[in-house]
């Protein structure tokens, strides 16, 4: 079964993973950090559910490579890092780099990857076709009032 962006964002856990990986990233403070993981799927439930990787970098983010499409033993179906620095020196949007991890690494990285900014979030799927989603706030329906 695929996973569509769509479908996976309409999934109030990822969105909710998501959301606490940005928050995590610290965007628009002096030491944010870039945060990511795999969306999965569980082996019990089947259902699409995010394993976090450890923390990143300031403006770069490892993911490990997964050969045989399964991390933990569970099936990738997708996976996302943030992009959490912000100014004239930075760019939100996804690097050369990022879309050629994804081309070149299928099986690692599942269908589909989304790089989650502070200001929006955009897909690379595995022909490197950038998308952008929409606005993050909107995308991950982050409330204001958490916003903190
Ligand atoms: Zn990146």
């Amino acid at each position: 079964m695929d996973f569509s962006a769509e479908h996976l964002l309409n999934d109030i856990a990822i969105r909710t993973a998501m959301r606490e990986a940005l928050r995590e990233s610290q965007p628009g403070t002096k030491h944010p950090t870039e945060q990511g993981g795999f969306i999965v799927r569980d082996a019990t439930t089947l259902r699409p559910v995010v394993r976090r990787l450890s923390v990143g970098q300031a403006d770069s983010f490892q993911i490990p490579l997964c050969p045989d499409g399964r991390f933990h033993a569970e099936q990738i179906i997708g996976s996302f890092h943030t992009h959490p620095n912000i100014g004239p020196e930075w760019q939100e949007e996804p690097s050369r780099q990022d879309i050629r991890l994804v081309t070149e690494y299928p099986e690692t990285v599942g269908a589909i990857h989304f790089v989650i900014g502070p200001a929006q979030t955009y897909s690379i799927t595995t022909d490197g076709t950038v998308c952008v989603l929409g606005k993050t706030d909107d995308v991950l329906q982050i409330d204001p009032e958490d916003k903190s």
